[in-house]
């Protein structure tokens, strides 16, 4: 049983290092901060069926979609993506998108800062027919061609697909009177940022 149970273990670690030459790399490469940009595009089909992973990031600006909705355009998405096939034998594609995204407050129309998550598992397929007959936790990615596919186009639906419909501050960010009264006050004091480092300077070091 000893011999067994011995025997066992060396067939997974001899599966394991097969499907994934260098696990612990991989592994910290997907959990490091992705301070490296995301290759634009790659071949998802030869991805998947070679277990490839990965992480980096995207500048907001690259996103012309998410774009028409930002306030500020700077700043990254940070991406990681883990390709293989699935137990139905689907290639697939998981992992998640996240930014910080600036959108517009529907009430005070001042800059609001929203964490965008959003989570992918996609199924590649080659049209509307294959997307069908999926596992309700994929959805589709339909790529009718072979080959490279834009990896940026596909972040950036995930992301469109969590944005909220409407941005608000969190906190209330209209003096209530304004609200209720429709009086034009004067809306509130917003504090320049140059004016706070001014007060700064003007501090007297102890
Ligand atoms: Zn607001």
């Amino acid at each position: 049983m000893g011999l067994q149970s011995a025997q066992t273990a060396h067939f997974r670690v001899f599966f394991f290092d097969r499907s994934r030459p260098d696990p612990y790399y991989c592994a910290l490469m997907f959990e490091a901060t992705p301070n490296k940009p995301l290759p634009r595009l790659g071949d998802p089909r030869k991805f998947a069926q070679q277990g490839v992973r990965l992480s980096g990031h995207v500048p907001l600006s690259a996103f012309e979609r998410v774009c028409e909705v930002l306030a500020d355009t700077s700043g990254n998405a940070g991406v990681e993506l883990e390709f293989g096939i699935s137990a139905e034998r689907k290639l697939v594609v998981t992992g998640r998108a996240h930014a910080d995204l600036v959108l517009t407050c529907q009430r005070c129309l001042n800059p609001v800062t929203v964490p965008i998550e959003a989570d992918i598992a996609l199924a590649i397929v080659i049209d509307e027919e294959g997307a069908k007959n999926l596992p309700r936790q994929l959805d589709p990615w339909i790529l009718a061609d072979e080959g490279n596919a834009d990896l940026y186009q596909m972040v950036e639906d995930e992301l469109l697909l969590n944005l909220p419909a409407v941005a608000y501050h969190p906190e209330p960010c209209i003096e209530v009177e304004f609200l209720s009264s429709g009086e034009p006050e004067v809306a509130p004091a917003k504090q320049n940022p140059f004016q706070v480092l001014e007060q700064l300077k003007g501090t007297p070091k102890k």
